[in-house]
Parts: structure tokens; C-alpha cells; sequence
């Protein structure tokens, strides 16, 4: 099958969050299945800074109202055609890839994602100046969203598949967008991509597309509910029948203890005496007091209501009182970033807080903690979970979305079954983490039983190679159907 993939971010060009994994791996893994996936993204100065060479593809004039742009054909690092839009005006600044040195939202967001949108509909439409023409086109997340509207309204297009990575960013614009992008009037209708008197781009993208994804089969049924649904449910409920959820896989070349190059030491399920080299190494580069033997809890997250970091901030000291360690990466809400770095001025040695992004550090939390905090509200996958089952880093999840999906909470039965792999908690209060936690923290003492979980978790395949065959029949029976 010939694929376009078209995402907002990918790794290693330029990551915000675990769509720029997805879409680096995704594509990889359907490239081995022997599918042609070639991808689609935006030339900002970060990507095209990081690129060793290119060659211009094409140039486009007079594209409704946008400014004039050329297409680039590279290639990523692990071999994956890319082509990458440059429109300098729109996409080469300093700042974030969404929102100004200042967190705030780039005012032209809606032009910027709708050329990102508009430039896979044509590359997948009939009248493409590119020779290679896509079979299927596979949009990720609002940022291309306008994709499956475009194309629905330009007879002869290739079948869409649209992937929602998180249902809580819309990108919602008001309605003179809808001019302003040329989509077609009849498209602003609540049966289209209106939502309440906006214009919605993931709604269009759910509407239009032919047919829906989301990253795991228990997010796929959330969505449809009043609790999860953003709005949307009443739309993704109607569509269910085109709804399929997908749990995504892990790049497990780039996330293996064996041979991650951010380690101290490299260990594996049969020879795990490297991971406690790890442990001293995050305790000594964090500023924590060096100790084999206290419970060490490790989180790297955005800091967001989302993913519960309130609560875990919340729970830390009565969590050290228990005599425990914690070790906090990420950046995000303010209120949250101060709290934290209080915390860790409240408990020299034993709550360390590094706020950033931290590539390097993320793999050692990984390694180098005992077990692995995740208690996200809601949760459509989650990667962190399943980087922290692979090295042997037993996490505490919330049952909701991906983390249910990915996660086996240990009991007798389950620890029997050899399955029994983290710790699921399901009360989203802080009482519920912190019996959680501590219900962790006694397990990890009992070393035959955290032995067993960390074998399990350290011996689950992860890979993409399941994930990405249900894609491909996905994309196969669209085509079918055309
Ligand atoms: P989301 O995409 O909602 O942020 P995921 O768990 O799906 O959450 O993916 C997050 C990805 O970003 C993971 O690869 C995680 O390790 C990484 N990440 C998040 N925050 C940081 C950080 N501060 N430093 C390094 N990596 C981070």
C-alpha cells in the first residue's frame, strides 16, 4: 500500500509528546510490514535545521490565500521518505512548533495546520504535480484535520484514516476560518466541521474521514461517552462502526536497557544487576541520597491536569514519611512547576525536581527508578507505562484508556498467570494514589514477587509489528471499498 502519513511532530526532527514517537515508529513498522509510507510534515526551523539534505519536490503559487511554499524530499533517520512543507512565514520562527516562547498559542495556528491539512489533500487528490500518489492518507491528531474535509469535497481523492492521539485538543477556530481556508460553505454545519458555532479541525477530521482510529480499544470506547467525549461523543458514538482503537507499540530499538546509550549500565530480564548501577547514578545526578534499598518512584510527564501530577505532588510527603524517594521530570502548568520545586526544597535528598525536557534523563528515570508513577486523569495510550514495564520499572497507572490496556495489576491470580505486571488503581483521588503507592512500595520489598514483575513486564512484547498489521488492514480495506 502506498501510505501518506501526515503528523505535526516527529521524532527526532522536533517532539512535544508521544504523537512525534508514533509517528517516527508507525511508519518505520509499516515500511517492514512492505508498505510504501512516506511522511508528511511542516518545514519549521527546528526540522529543517536537523535535516542533512534535501531536494525541492515541488513549488506551489496561488493555493487560496496561502502564501506561496515549496515541497521537500528527505528522508529520516531510519530510512522513511519525508517531505517536508517550507513556508518559511508560517513555520520558520523562534518559539514552540504551537505556541510562542510565552506559551501562548500562535495567532495563526488555524493557517498554519490548515496548510499542513490542505497540502495532504492535494498530494492525495487528482491533481497532485508529485508523481507518487497515495492510496490511503493517514492524518494524526486536529493539526490535520482539515485533510478528510478537503478531500471529501474533491471527487477522485484517496480514502482517509484519522488517528486521535488525545480528543482533548480540538484546535477550535472561529468561523471566518472556514472562509478563509476555503472549505466549502456547506462544510459549516453541525453534520460537518462545525462545533457550536466554530470551526472544529479535529471534528471536521472525525466527521469526514472514512474511517477513525484511536491509540488503544479502551480509549476508543471512552470517547463515546459523556466523561471522555470532549463534546464529541454524540459524533464518534455514530461512528463507531468506523471506530477502531489501536494500542500503540514502543520503538523498542530506541527504548531497550540492552543497549540504551543513556545508561550507566546496560541489563536485561535474565541479568538485571546493571539496573541497581542505574538507581545510584539517577540518586547521585539528582541530588538524592544515595540508597540501594528505599523505594525509589520516578514520573516524567507533561505537567498537566491530565496526567495527575497534582495528586502525585499532593501524596510526596506522606509518601517519603513512608520512608520513600521521588524523582520528578517535565515542565508544563506553572502552579505545578512551583509546587514541585517546593517540594523538592522541603525534601533535600529524598524529592528530586528537574523541570524541562530531558531526553537522556527520561531514559535513566526509566532505568534507574524502582517503580514508575502514571496516574493520568484520562489517558487515549501512553508510552511512559510501557518504557517503564521494558526496564524493569514496575509503574502505578489509573484505570483509564491506554495505562488499562497496557498495565496488568498484580494480585495472586494474576502474578500466577505470570501477567501481573504494575500496579492499577481506580479511584482518581488522592487517597486512591497514595494506597496504591504504598500497596507498591510493601510489594517491592517482597524481592521474589517485584522479581516476577519485573520479569513479566521486561519479557511483553511492545513492538509495533501487531499494531502496525491492524493498520494495514485497515488502509487494505479502505482501498477494497474505493
Ligand atoms: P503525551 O503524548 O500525552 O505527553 P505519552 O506518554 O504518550 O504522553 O508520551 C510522552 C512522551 O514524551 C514520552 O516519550 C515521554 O518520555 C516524553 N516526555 C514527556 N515529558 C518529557 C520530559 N520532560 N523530558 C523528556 N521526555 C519527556
Amino acid at each position: 500500500m502506498r501510505v501518506l502519513f501526515v503528523s505535526s511532530e516527529v521524532a527526532p526532527l522536533i517532539k512535544t509528546g508521544g504523537l512525534a514517537d508514533v509517528s517516527a515508529a508507525l511508519p518505520s513498522a509499516l515500511r517492514r510490514l512492505g508498505d510504501d509510507v512516506r511522511v508528511l510534515m511542516p518545514g519549521y526551523s527546528q526540522v529543517l535545521r536537523a535535516l542533512e539534505s534535501f531536494k525541492v519536490e515541488a513549488f506551489f503559487s496561488g493555493v487560496d490565500e496561502f502564501p506561496n511554499f515549496r515541497l521537500f524530499a528527505s528522508v529520516l533517520p531510519d530510512g522513511v521518505p519525508l517531505w517536508v512543507i517550507d513556508c518559511p512565514e508560517l513555520f520558520q520562527r523562534d518559539g514552540g512548533i504551537y505556541q510562542d516562547g510565552k506559551g501562548k498559542d500562535w495567532p495563526d495556528n488555524a493557517l498554519r495546520f490548515g496548510l499542513l491539512s490542505k497540502v495532504a489533500a492535494i498530494l492525495g487528490g487528482t491533481e497532485s504535480p508529485v508523481e507518487w500518489k497515495p492510496e490511503v492518507v493517514h492524518c494524526n491528531d486536529w493539526q490535520t484535520g482539515l485533510t478528510p474535509a478537503y478531500m471529501h469535497f474533491s471527487p477522485g481523492s484517496a480514502p482517509c484514516v484519522m488517528t486521535v492521539h488525545n480528543l482533548a485538543f480540538q484546535g477550535v477556530f472561529p468561523p471566518q476560518m472556514v472562509s478563509e481556508l476555503a472549505l466549502p460553505a456547506e462544510s459549516f454545519h453541525p453534520h460537518g466541521a462545525e462545533f457550536y458555532g466554530n470551526l472544529s479541525f479535529l471534528k471536521a477530521g472525525l466527521y469526514y474521514a472514512n474511517h477513525v482510529t484511536t491509540v488503544s480499544p479502551t480509549y476508543a470506547e471512552e470517547i463515546q461517552t459523556e466523561a471522555l467525549g470532549f463534546g464529541l461523543q454524540g459524533l464518534l458514538k455514530n461512528r463507531s462502526k468506523s471506530l477502531t482503537g489501536i494500542l500503540n507499540g514502543i520503538d523498542d530499538s530506541e527504548w531497550n536497557p540492552a543497549s540504551d546509550p543513556a545508561l550507566t549500565q546496560a541489563y536485561t530480564a535474565q541479568k538485571m544487576a546493571g539496573k541497581a548501577a542505574n538507581k545510584r547514578a539517577l540518586q547521585k545526578h539528582m541530588g538524592l541520597q544515595v540508597d540501594a534499598e528505599v523505594p525509589l518512584f520516578g514520573l516524567v510527564s507533561r505537567f498537566t491536569h491530565q496526567k495527575g501530577v497534582d495528586i502525585v505532588l499532593e501524596i510526596a510527603p506522606q509518601l517519603i514519611a513512608d520512608h520513600a524517594q521521588l524523582v520528578l521530570l517535565g515542565s508544563g502548568d506553572a502552579t505545578m512547576q512551583s509546587d514541585a520545586m517546593e517540594l523538592a526544597r522541603n525534601f533535600p535528598g529524598q524529592v528530586a525536581v528537574m523541570i524541562g525536557f530531558d531526553e537522556g534523563l527520561s531514559h535513566l528515570i526509566e532505568a534507574g527508578s524502582d517503580i514508575f508513577l502514571m496516574p493520568s486523569r484520562f489517558e487515549p495510550c501512553g508510552l511512559n507505562q510501557m518504557y517503564s514495564q521494558r526496564y524493569g520499572t514496575p509503574p502505578i497507572v489509573h484505570a483509564t484508556g491506554g495505562l488499562v490496556d497496557s498495565v496488568v495489576d498484580y494480585n495472586e491470580a494474576t502474578l500466577d498467570k505470570g501477567e501481573a505486571t504494575g500496579f492499577v488503581f481506580d479511584d482518581m483521588t488522592p487517597q486512591g494514589l497514595l494506597s496504591c503507592a504504598q500497596r507498591a512500595a510493601t510489594t517491592y520489598r517482597d524481592k521474589k514477587v517485584w522479581s516476577a514483575l519485573q520479569f513479566n513486564g521486561m519479557s511483553k512484547d511492545f513492538g509495533w509489528q501487531k499494531s502496525a498489521e491492524k493498520y494495514h488492514e485497515i488502509y487494505a480495506s479502505l482501498s477494497d471499498s474505493v
